[in-house]
């Protein structure tokens, strides 16, 4: 199975619906259908209504983050995992470097992977290193940190993914060559395999994705799909990327 994750990020009231309407219309007439999922992750208050409209539909809603505290606490505007299932999210993002940066720590991503998967959300878990860690040649072993001091054995591996997103790649059109990549996403199944004592699951690339550099990804066995922001807001964008990915 490939996934094609699309992080809104602040984008979107309730008309951008049109957008996700005609990425579905492609997405249920796809003769490759079958091979991949599609889940995009918009703000929080449009996951209610997205989920609702798109419940019979193919297109999967998931949040772009959650609290670090299972149900109901007393931390203002925080939203728990619990409440992101209760309105029909699916999945939700974890670690973004946009929240690492915004102060989300080991520990904090840690509660926030195990409260989304006791709510029966699937975990989009984002790791990713820094242009000065990929000077210094740090790539590995920070994604080897950000892996080991987070995910734990006994995290039902069949409901994470991991998304692999350089943070010097996101919204910049720079990417890694494609030998960077393929030996960084070989290291990251090597550690999750080391973590679970089983088969990796899914690792996802992001980071400038579009529908040109796709076919320079696709080339790459090791990537199951990809987490794709400025793409995604486009409909013809993101369609394109599929298409490309398939052709
Ligand atoms: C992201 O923010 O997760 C991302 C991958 O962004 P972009 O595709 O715009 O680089």
């Amino acid at each position: 199975m490939r996934y094609f994750i699309g992080n809104w990020k602040m984008f979107g009231v309730p008309k951008s619906v049109n957008i996700l309407n005609k990425i579905n219309s492609y997405y249920s007439r796809d003769k490759n259908r079958n091979k991949y999922r599609v889940v995009i992750t918009p703000p929080y208050t449009l996951i209610e209504s997205y989920s609702r409209y798109f419940k019979n539909k193919r297109i999967l809603i998931g949040s772009q983050n959650c609290y670090q505290k299972e149900q109901f606490s007393s931390n203002t505007a925080a939203i728990s995992p619990y409440m992101l299932k209760s309105v029909g999210a699916k999945y939700t993002l974890v670690g973004h470097s946009d929240n690492r940066g915004e102060g989300d720590t080991d520990l904090m991503l840690k509660d926030k992977v195990r409260y989304a998967l006791n709510n029966n959300l699937k975990v989009v878990f984002c790791i990713g290193e820094n242009k000065i860690e990929k000077k210094n040649k740090k790539t590995l072993s920070v994604l080897t940190r950000q892996l080991t001091k987070v995910l734990e054995k006994k995290f039902n591996r069949n409901n994470i993914i991991v998304a692999y997103e350089p943070i010097w790649s996101i919204g910049t059109g720079k990417i890694p060559t494609a030998h960077e990549l393929k030996k960084t996403t070989i290291h990251i199944k090597k550690v999750l395999k080391r973590i679970f004592k089983k088969t990796s699951p899914a690792v996802l690339y992001g980071g400038s994705v579009d529908g040109s550099n796709i076919e320079m990804f696709k080339e790459i066995k090791e990537i199951d799909g990809f987490l794709i922001g400025g793409a995604s807001k486009t409909s013809k964008k993101f369609i394109d990327i599929i298409k490309n990915y398939y052709r």
